[in-house]
């Protein structure tokens, strides 16, 4: 992973060195865009058509809620042609760097687009940053995304043009397909790991039964415990869901003696078979399917 990375950043390096020895090459051409998320990275290789204009710096099995980037990040970011990052209040730490061009993804939605954590007020810093699991505001994001990625590298107008029209009719059919698929299951509740999923649940009419992690991280007391416990057994559920950047720690003690199965719901993906963004949201709401069946 680190060899990837050093090799990926003198590429980086020697591309621009190269690109900016000829006077008509723009100066982005051969710089990265860094990003800090996995769909969202999965989004703009898919516009790029391959895998080389953008590196998500957040290995896959991390979480940027609690990531601490290291040197080699931060001299990737400093040499990056623009940082996408989901939103102040998850990725701060890139709030330290002032020389570098910096999106935020939050910014290039329309507020109606977004939910807010329960029971907050409707302000910027109380959104809920999961709004990638929600394909239908992933397709929204496709022509911002383009539009930005053209202005840092605008000799790719062709290619990024045509693959961004490809994808914005593969998250179409795509939203059809889960939409099939979840119909007979309208309604029901879903427990998660952590409140990650709430967009997608919302958008296919199922229902959101707590979480066991109020917060990644942040265990559930004894207490919590026996509140979810109750829910469990009021809306009859038949399993909980573990998220593969988070320790399972509380889901062993919330099933311990019961028959819950404990199945997964991945809000990053990464790694075999969650290499791209349908890959990824297809294992999970195939996941959700299995947990509800008896
Ligand atoms: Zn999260």
């Amino acid at each position: 992973m680190k060899k990837t990375i050093l090799i990926l950043f003198f590429a980086a390096v020697l591309l621009f060195t190269l690109n900016s020895c000829g006077e008509k090459q723009n100066p982005q051409s051969g710089k990265l865009f860094i990003t800090t998320n996995y769909p969202i990275t999965m989004l703009m290789n898919e516009i790029a058509g391959n895998n080389e204009d953008v590196w998500c710096i957040i290995p896959p099995g991390a979480t940027e809620h609690t990531y601490a980037p290291k040197p080699s990040d931060i001299r990737l970011v400093e040499n990056s042609a623009a940082v996408f990052y989901i939103s102040d209040n998850l990725d701060a730490w890139l709030l330290n760097f002032d020389d570098i061009n910096k999106i935020q993804i939050l910014d290039l939605l329309p507020d109606s687009l977004f939910r807010y954590f329960p029971g907050s007020a409707h302000s910027k810093k109380n959104i809920d940053p999961h709004f990638w699991t929600d394909p239908v505001i992933m397709k929204h994001l496709v022509p911002k995304l383009l539009e930005i990625m053209l202005r840092y590298k605008p000799e790719r107008k062709d290619v990024y043009t045509k693959n961004a029209k490809l994808l914005t009719a593969k998250l179409n059919a795509f939203d059809i397909e889960i939409r099939k698929a979840l119909k007979p299951y309208r309604g029901r509740s879903l427990m998660l790991f952590h409140p990650s999923f709430l967009y997608f649940l919302n958008r296919y009419g199922l229902n959101y039964a707590g979480s066991v992690e109020p917060a990644p991280g942040k265990q559930p007391t004894l207490q919590d415990i026996a509140t979810l416990k109750k829910t469990i057994e009021k809306l009859n559920l038949k399993a909980v869901y573990a998220e593969p950047q988070l320790p399972k720690r509380s889901l062993k003690i919330l099933t311990h003696g019961t028959d819950m199965k404990i199945l997964e719901l991945d809000p990053i993906g990464g790694g075999e078979g969650k290499h791209n963004y349908f890959e990824l949201m297809r294992y999970n709401y195939k996941n959700i399917i299995k947990g509800f069946a008896d």
